[in-house]
């Protein structure tokens, strides 16, 4: 009874509290809803077996769905890896530029080291400069690899000069810089050298003396008035004393007879500019403010 009473829909027990005491016809409700009930209870048994199977088919669809998304995400990973390897082969497979030519002038570059980090050196977000890749992937060059290139150029007699100015500091190659120097002249042309004047700190000794003779002109980058503000915007690796060598580089090469001169760039402010001029006065050395390009 107990268990009939658990199987009656929960109508049967509204009958019994109606209390009409009829057994039989409770009986036969009972029976006719018991058959009923079978059968809703098959068609329900069939529905949630239905429903089960339907559950299970999704949760295999989601399980291999699950299943191949690693093996989806491993093939995308490989194709970017791939792509990855290709670009990085053509990069390492591209010819380093030693030489270039900007503005009707030769620029050589001969190195990527640097003593200095300044804030707004041009290699700080771009791997080429005016569509030179100056990033040298296979190291420093040789005089001999710089002639190579050079000589590719034609005549070089339609060049106003030879710079010596690239992604790096050119005093960390001061004998190929010099050998160099003698072949330009040889093929008629002048001589420059774009520095951060840091050169006798990066060689441990007194450079100047070698560049005499050799280079037409040193052009020292001042950038600012004061080692403070030199050691903000440059962060030489030789924190203050960057500054104070650039400067006695500069005297140096006068003291020498090596043509020399500051230069820095217009965008600095009036103030700065005219505190750089003020110092470049007191050194005797030639000031050239060079406007600022944005566009490289
Ligand atoms: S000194 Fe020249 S090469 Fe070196 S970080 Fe400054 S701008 Fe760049």
């Amino acid at each position: 009874m107990e268990e009939e009473k658990k199987n009656l829909p929960p109508v049967q027990g509204g009958n019994g509290q109606n209390g009409n005491g009829n057994g039989g016809g409770r009986r036969r409700r009972r029976k006719k809803r018991k058959g009923g009930g079978g059968v809703a209870q098959g068609e329900n048994t069939q529905n949630a077996q239905n429903k089960q199977n339907q559950n299970q088919s999704a949760q295999k669809q989601e399980q291999r769905a699950k299943q191949s998304q690693p093996q989806q995400k491993q093939k995308n990973h490989g194709k970017d890896k791939q792509k990855q390897n290709q670009n990085q082969s053509q990069e390492d497979n591209r010819k380093d530029t030693y030489a270039y030519v900007l503005d009707g002038n030769l620029y050589i570059n001969l190195t990527n080291k640097c003593s200095n980090g300044c804030d707004f050196c041009v290699r700080n977000e771009r791997t080429s400069y005016y569509g030179n890749y100056l990033w040298l992937r296979h190291g420093d060059p040789t005089p001999e690899k710089v002639i190579a290139q050079v000589n590719g150029f034609g005549d070089l007699k339609r060049f106003k000069e030879a710079v010596f100015c690239g992604f790096g500091e050119p005093t960390y190659r001061v004998a190929e810089m010099v050998a160099l120097c003698d072949y330009f002249h040889e093929k008629g042309l002048a001589t420059r050298l774009n520095t951060n004047g840091q050169g006798n700190l990066i060689n441990k000794r007194d450079i100047v003396p070698e560049l005499k003779g050799k280079l037409d002109l040193v052009n020292v980058s001042l950038n600012a008035a004061s080692s403070e503000k030199y050691k903000k915007i440059c962060r030489s690796q030789y924190g203050e004393s960057g500054f104070e060598a650039m400067i006695e580089f500069a005297k140096l090469c006068k003291r020498n007879g090596v043509n020399c001169r500051f230069s820095i760039v217009d965008c600095i402010g009036e103030e700065e500019v005219e505190a750089c001029k003020r110092l470049a006065e007191s050194v005797k050395v030639p000031l050239y403010i060079r406007k600022y390009i944005a566009d490289s």
